[in-house]
C-alpha cells in the first residue's frame, strides 16, 4: 500500500502546478500519470508570458536548453480572405513544445511521481480515497484532462457536453524548408471562421510547424481542418509534400453556470478536467495552471479537514478569477455576428486591440 496526503491524478500542467505549490509547503503529494515523461499532448504550444511568470521561469534559463519561440507577429483574417498584420515588435508571447514544457513542470514539482499508470479504479473510503487497490489518500485533484477519471466519477460525462474540438498536426521542417518558409518563426497566424465560432492557426515555432483549427461548439472539425491544411498547402505555407498527421482532443470552455462541479467530499478538478480554457481563444495552460495553484492553496487552508464544505472557496476562486472576464460565447444571430467579425477582422486598430490584446493575450488584466 502507497499513502500520501494528496494524490494528484494527471501530470499536465494543472496537476503539476498544484503538486509544486502542495510539494513547497512540505505537504506529501504524488502525482500519477498513465504516461511516461516526455509525452506529447496535442496543442499548438502557444503561451501567454504569465505562465511563465506565475510558475517563475525565466525565458533565458528555460530557453537555454528547449525551444523557447518568442511571438511577436500576428497575421489574422476571416478564413481564405485577406490579412491584417499586427507587429508588437516586442515578445508578446511564447511558442514551447509540449513534451519539453510538461516534462519540465512536471521534474519542478519536486514531488514523487508514478508514471505509466493510469488511474483505473477510484473508491470512496472512510479515511478518504484508495486507488486502484495500492494507494491511499486523504484528498485527489482530478487532473487528467477532458476526460479524466475523477471528473467521470464526480458526475461529469464528457460525450454529452459541448466541447470546443481541436485538431492539430505539428513536424519538423525539412532543412531546406529552414530559410524559404514563408512564415518567419515568431510569427502566428490566425484564420477565423466567418461567425467567429472556430479559427485555424499557422504559427512556426523554431523549425517547427504547427498547424491546427479549432472550433466551439465542435461540429465537422475534421473536415475543415483538412480544408484549411490543403488550403495552406495550395498556398505554399505548407511543404506540398508533408502530410499533416492530425491529432484531436475536445476540452470545456470556462462557464460561470453550467459547467462540470469542481468540488466533492475529498475531492477537486483542476484544468481542462475542470473545463477552465478560455472561451475568446481557447487557452487552456494558463487557466490549467492557475486553476492547480488555486486548488492547492485551498487544500492548504482546509488543514487536513476535506469535506465539501472545507473545499467550497475553490469554487469561488475559480468564479472571481475567471467569471468576471470570461463571458459565454457570444448569442447574437449568425447574421449580425459576421457582420460584425467581418468589419472587426478588416480593421487594424480593432484586430490589434480587441482579438489579439483583449482575446488572446489579455493585455487589459495585467
Ligand atoms: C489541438 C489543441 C491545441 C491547443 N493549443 C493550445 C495552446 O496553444 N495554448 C494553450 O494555452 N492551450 C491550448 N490547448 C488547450 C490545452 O492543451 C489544455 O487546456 C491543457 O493541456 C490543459 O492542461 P491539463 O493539465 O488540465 O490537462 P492535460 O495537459 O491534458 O494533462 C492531463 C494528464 O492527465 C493524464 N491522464 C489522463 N487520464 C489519466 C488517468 N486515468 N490516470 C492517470 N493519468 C491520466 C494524461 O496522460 C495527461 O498527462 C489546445 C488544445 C487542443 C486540443
Amino acid at each position: 500500500m502507497q499513502r500520501c496526503e494528496v494524490l494528484v491524478i494527471g501530470g499536465g500542467p494543472a496537476g503539476s502546478s498544484c503538486a509544486r505549490f502542495l510539494a513547497s509547503e512540505g505537504v506529501p503529494v504524488l502525482v500519477m500519470d498513465r504516461e511516461r515523461f516526455p509525452r506529447d499532448k496535442p496543442c499548438a504550444g502557444w503561451i501567454t508570458p504569465e505562465v511563465l511568470a506565475l510558475l517563475g521561469i525565466d525565458p533565458a534559463v528555460y530557453g537555454s536548453e528547449r525551444l523557447l519561440q518568442p511571438i511577436r507577429e500576428f497575421r489574422t483574417g476571416l478564413m481564405y480572405r485577406d490579412e491584417v498584420v499586427t507587429d508588437f515588435a516586442h515578445t508578446v508571447s511564447y511558442g514551447i513544445l509540449r513534451s519539453e514544457f510538461d516534462h519540465y513542470l512536471l521534474q519542478a514539482a519536486g514531488c514523487p511521481t508514478l508514471l505509466g499508470e493510469a488511474a483505473a479504479k477510484i473508491v470512496r473510503t472512510a479515511n478518504g480515497w484508495l486507488i486502484n487497490d495500492r494507494i491511499e489518500a486523504a484528498v485527489i485533484v482530478g487532473a487528467g484532462g477532458h476526460h479524466c477519471p475523477v471528473a467521470a466519477f464526480m458526475g461529469a460525462a464528457p460525450g454529452r457536453e459541448s466541447a470546443i474540438l481541436a485538431m492539430v498536426a505539428e513536424f519538423r521542417l525539412p532543412e531546406r524548408e529552414l530559410s524559404v518558409s514563408f512564415l518567419p518563426p515568431g510569427c502566428v497566424e490566425l484564420h477565423f471562421t466567418p461567425d467567429l465560432s472556430g479559427y485555424g492557426w499557422l504559427f512556426r515555432k523554431g523549425c517547427y510547424l504547427n498547424v491546427g483549427f479549432g472550433i466551439y461548439p465542435g461540429s465537422g472539425v475534421r473536415v475543415q481542418t483538412q480544408d484549411f491544411c490543403a488550403h495552406l498547402q495550395l498556398r505554399g505555407d505548407i511543404p506540398l509534400d508533408l502530410t499533416p498527421h492530425l491529432k484531436g482532443h475536445a476540452y470545456l470552455p470556462y462557464r460561470r453556470t453550467g459547467g462540470r462541479d469542481v468540488v466533492a467530499d475529498g475531492a477537486l478538478l483542476v484544468g481542462d478536467a475542470a473545463g477552465v480554457s478560455s472561451p475568446q481563444s481557447g487557452e487552456g495552460i494558463l487557466p490549467a495552471v492557475e486553476s492547480g495553484r488555486m486548488a492547492a492553496r485551498t487544500i492548504l487552508e482546509a488543514a487536513g479537514d476535506y469535506r465539501r464544505e472545507r473545499l467550497e472557496p475553490y469554487r469561488d476562486s475559480l468564479k472571481k478569477r475567471f467569471g468576471a472576464h470570461r463571458a459565454d460565447a457570444p448569442s447574437a444571430p449568425a447574421t449580425l455576428r459576421k457582420l460584425a467579425a467581418a468589419a472587426i477582422l478588416s480593421n487594424g486598430w480593432l484586430t490589434r486591440h480587441l482579438v489579439l490584446d483583449h482575446w488572446f493575450l489579455h493585455a487589459d488584466e495585467t
